[in-house]
C-alpha cells in the first residue's frame, strides 16, 4: 500500500524532533504534528527555561560574593518580570529555530493535535494522513495528587510564567523539579518552604549527596520540611493559601507549587482505536526496539517512562530513525551510566552506582570522599561547601559511581561519565594529572578511603 508518509511523528519535543529530522535526513518522507509548542517540554517548560532561571537566581549569590573581591554592589535590585520576559524572548527564538530545523530537513510540519485512528492513520485538523510507521513522542504532563483544593496550586508549567515573584512559596515534592524550583524561588528572594512526604528528599541519589544538599540548602535559609504531606488547601479572604498538613500543622503561602512527578501525555491520542497497551505505571509499553504491541506504532521519550531525561529521548529518537531508515548505522541505546544533574543551588550531579546500590548489588566497596570549601568562596562570607565522592569496587578497582554537589557539578560529571563508560579504574583516575587549581581535580587526587 502507498502511504502518505514513511514516518508520522506525534509530538515535536526532544525525541520527536530528533527522530523526524534524522529520518528525513536518511531519505524518509516524514511528517510531524505538534499541538502546543515546538521543542516540547525541554525547550518551553523544562530544561532550558529552568536553567535560565537558575542562572538568574545564582546572581543573588554571585553579587554577594563579589564584595569579597572588592566589588561594591550597593543598590543592586532584582526584577522577576524582567527575568521572565527575557526568558520568554529566548524561548520564542528557540521555537523558531526548531521550526526551521524541521522544515529545512524536509519534514512536513503540522502545528495541531494528532489523533491515531488505526495502525497506519493519523488525523490532524480534520485531515487524515497515512504512514508506514507512527511514532508517539508525546512526552509527559505534571501529575498533581487528588488533594482537596488542588486547583489552588500551580505546577512547573505555570511557574515559568508567574507574573510576579510570590512572597511566600510552598513547594511540594522531593524530586528534581521541587528542589530546582525551591532553589530558584529561594535565591530570588521568596520565603520558600519545601515539603517532602519522606524522610529525605531526592530518593535514588547517593545518600551522602542527599544529606549534603540538605545541609547546604538549609544554610541558604531554604525551609525544608520532611515527613510533611498536605491534606488540603484553602483560599483565605486575604488571597493567601492555607495548607493544612496531615499531621495537623497549618502553613500559609502566596503560591503552592506541586512538583510530584509527571504522567504520560496520552490525552485524545486515540489509543482506544489501536492495540497499544500501557505498563503498570500507565506509560506506553514498548519492546527494546520501541515498538508497541502494534508493530507499526512506536513510542519513545517520557511517554514510555523509562528514563525521563532529554538526552535519553534524543538517543531513543535517533535509534528509531536509524533502525527504520539507516539500519546499517543502528545501535541500541545504552542505558548504563546515564549521567544526570539536579540544577539546585548548589548543583549536584551523578553517574553510575550510588554507594547504597553498589553494596546492595554485592560489590565490595571502597569509598573516597572529599569535602571542601570551593576556592572561589574562600574570600567571601559564603559558607557553602562541596562534596565529591567516588564509589570503587574493591576487587576490580573499577570506579562504579561518581557523585558531586557543588558549583558546576553537571559540567564536571559529563567528562567523568565517559571515563565510567570506558570502564576506568581508580588507579587510572589516580594516574590522571589534575588541572590546577580547579575543583574537578579533586576527582583524581582522592587517595585515602573514607569507608570500606
Ligand atoms: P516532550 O519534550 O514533552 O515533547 C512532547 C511533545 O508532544 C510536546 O511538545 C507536546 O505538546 C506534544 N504533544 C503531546 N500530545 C500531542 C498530540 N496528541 N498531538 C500533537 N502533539 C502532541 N531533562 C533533562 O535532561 N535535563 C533537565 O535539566 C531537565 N529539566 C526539566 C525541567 C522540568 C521543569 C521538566 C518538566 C522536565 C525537565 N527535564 C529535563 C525532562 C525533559 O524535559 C524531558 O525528559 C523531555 O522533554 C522529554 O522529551 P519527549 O520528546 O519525550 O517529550
Ligand atoms: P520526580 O519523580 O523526580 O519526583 C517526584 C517527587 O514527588 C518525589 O519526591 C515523590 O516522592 C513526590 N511525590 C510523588 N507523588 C506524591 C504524592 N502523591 N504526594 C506527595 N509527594 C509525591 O518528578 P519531578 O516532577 O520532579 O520530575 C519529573 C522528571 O523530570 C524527573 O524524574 C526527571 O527525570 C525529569 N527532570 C529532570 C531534571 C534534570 O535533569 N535536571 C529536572 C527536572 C525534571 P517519593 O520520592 O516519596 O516517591
Amino acid at each position: 500500500m502507498a502511504y502518505d508518509f514513511d514516518l508520522f511523528v506525534i509530538g515535536a519535543g526532544s525525541g520527536g524532533v530528533r527522530a523526524a529530522r534524522f529520518a528525513a535526513g536518511f531519505g524518509a518522507r516524514v511528517a510531524i504534528a505538534e499541538s502546543r509548542y515546538l521543542g516540547g517540554t525541554c525547550v518551553n517548560v523544562g530544561c532550558v527555561p529552568k536553567k535560565l532561571l537558575v542562572y538568574g537566581a545564582h546572581y543573588a549569590e554571585d553579587l554577594g560574593e563579589a564584595q569579597g573581591y572588592g566589588w561594591s554592589i550597593d543598590g543592586a535590585t532584582f526584577d522577576w518580570p524582567t527575568l521572565i520576559a527575557n526568558k520568554n524572548r529566548e524561548i520564542e527564538r528557540l521555537n523558531g529555530i526548531y521550526g526551521k530545523l524541521l522544515t529545512d530537513s524536509g519534514v512536513t510540519l503540522l502545528e495541531a493535535h494528532a489523533t491515531i485512528l488505526d495502525p497506519h492513520t493519523v488525523e490532524v485538523d480534520g485531515r487524515r494522513y497515512t504512514a508506514k510507521h507512527i511514532l508517539i513522542a508525546t512526552g509527559g504532563w505534571p501529575f498533581v495528587p487528588d488533594v482537596p483544593g488542588r486547583e489552588l496550586a500551580i505546577t512547573s508549567n505555570e511557574a515559568f510564567y508567574l507574573e510576579r515573584l510570590p512572597k511566600r512559596v510552598l513547594v511540594v515534592g522531593g524530586g528534581y523539579i521541587a528542589v530546582e524550583f525551591a532553589s530558584i524561588f529561594n535565591a530570588c528572594g521568596a520565603e520558600t518552604r519545601l515539603l517532602y512526604r519522606g524522610e529525605l528528599f531526592l530518593r535514588g541519589f547517593d545518600l551522602s549527596l542527599r544529606d549534603h544538599l540538605k545541609d547546604e540548602l538549609i544554610k541558604k535559609d531554604l525551609d525544608l520540611q520532611f515527613n510533611a504531606d498536605i491534606a488540603r488547601l484553602d483560599r483565605l479572604e486575604d488571597g493567601a493559601i492555607q495548607a493544612t498538613l496531615k499531621d495537623g500543622r497549618v502553613m500559609f503561602a502566596d503560591c503552592v507549587l506541586y512538583a510530584t512527578g509527571r504522567r504520560p501525555m496520552l490525552d485524545n491520542l486515540g489509543l482506544e482505536n489501536v492495540d497499544v497497551p500501557l505498563n503498570d505505571k500507565g506509560f506506553i509499553r514498548v519492546n527494546e526496539q520501541y515498538q508497541t504491541s502494534t508493530p507499526s506504532i512506536l513510542a519513545i521519550g517520557d511517554v514510555i517512562g523509562k528514563v525521563p531525561l532529554t538526552p535519553v529521548a534524543l538517543a531513543e529518537g535517533m535509534a528509531v530513525a536509524r533502525r527504520l531508515f539507516k539500519p546499517e548505522q543502528y545501535r541500541p541505546v545504552d542505558y548504563a551510566h546515564i549521567p544526570t544533574a539536579v540544577f539546585s543551588l548548589p548543583n549536584m550531579a551523578t553517574v553510575g552506582l550510588t554507594e547504597e546500590e553498589a553494596r546492595a548489588a554485592g560489590h565490595k566497596v571502597v569509598v573516597f570522599e572529599s569535602r571542601f570549601r570551593p576556592m572561589k568562596l574562600t574570600m567571601t562570607s559564603s559558607l557553602e561547601r562541596s562534596l565529591m565522592k567516588l564509589v570503587v569496587d574493591a576487587d576490580t578497582d573499577r570506579v562504579l559511581g561518581c557523585h558531586m554537589a557543588g558549583p558546576e557539578a553537571g559540567e564536571i560529571m559529563q567528562g567523568l561519565s565517559i571515563a565510567l563508560k570506558a570502564g576506568a579504574t581508580k588507579r587510572q583516575f589516580d594516574e590522571t594529572i589534575g588541572i590546577h587549581p580547579t575543583a574537578a581535580e579533586e576527582f583524581v587526587t582522592m587517595r585515602i578511603p573514607t569507608a570500606i
